[in-house]
Formats: C-alpha cells, structure tokens, sequence
C-alpha cells in the first residue's frame, strides 16, 4: 500500500497474509484474487494497492533467490510491482547494502535479499528497478547515490 509520483513508486505499508495452500519452495499465488480487503483498503486509508510482495525462503541446501519465478511473472497486474525477498540462512552478520538494485543484510540468523519489479501498462514488460530504504542504509546514502 502507498502512492505514486512521477518518478517514484512508494511503499508506506506492506500488509502479511499468509497462504492457505504451499509449496515448500513458492507459495500458491492463487488466493490473490480472493482477497477483496485490498480493493476496500484504499478506501479507508487513502493509499492504493502498488502490488504484492512475497518470499522465496530456502529450502533445504537449495537457496531462495530474489528472482521472479515463470508463475510469479504470470500473476503480476499491469500497473503494479512486486516485491520479492529472498530468505537464506546466514551464519555471520553483514551489513545493509545495496548492490545491482537490490537490498541486502541480515536479520538475526537470516540473509535477506530485497528485490523489486515493475510491470508496465503499455507492453506488459516487468523491468526490475532499485529498492529505496533509507532505513535500512540510511536517508543520505540513499537519496545521494546515482541512478544505475
Ligand atoms: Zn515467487
């Protein structure tokens, strides 16, 4: 949930459900269109629906990756992005970066890699664009780094 400006697409909140059906390595992206609470929220917060995010947790030795899967590409809406974080393992601490337009740390004993898309209206291409956190690497290295 959040808002739009010419340049920028901004997150205010991201809101957790958790799906019914799983997978082990994706969750069943089937239950989107049966959550009629996002068409209503706008109306009671004065934000609108930007997209979805969802994780991609390891699984075993396999590593989960910050990528968009076949299917998540499927089900993005045109208009709307999707922000997808990897989960992994991590057996020492690093700091929060960012590096090729993705964001990365750790939390406690987890690896986090922060990734986000766009799908356009006009062609329906999905590009993948820089995650802005300044809370995560702070407000000036954020806002001072060139766009890549
Ligand atoms: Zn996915």
């Amino acid at each position: 949930m959040g808002f739009k400006t010419p340049r920028r697409i901004i997150v205010e909140y991201a809101i957790p459900f958790q799906s019914a059906r799983r997978k082990f390595t994706e969750v069943m992206p089937n239950w989107r269109r049966e959550l009629k609470v996002i068409e209503v929220l706008p109306r009671l917060i004065h934000l609108q629906k930007l997209g979805y995010y969802h994780s991609h947790p390891q699984f075993g030795k396999k590593r989960g990756t910050p990528e968009l899967s076949k299917t998540d590409r499927e089900y993005m809406q045109p208009g709307e992005i999707e922000i997808v974080v990897a989960i992994n393992d991590s057996k020492r601490s690093s700091p929060w970066k960012e590096s090729k337009n993705k964001l990365s740390g750790t939390l406690g004993k987890y690896h986090i890699t922060i990734a986000g898309f766009y799908k356009r209206k006009r062609n329906d291409e999905i590009t993948q664009y820089r995650v802005l956190c300044p809370y995560a690497i702070g407000f000036d290295y954020t806002f001072e780094q060139p766009l890549v």
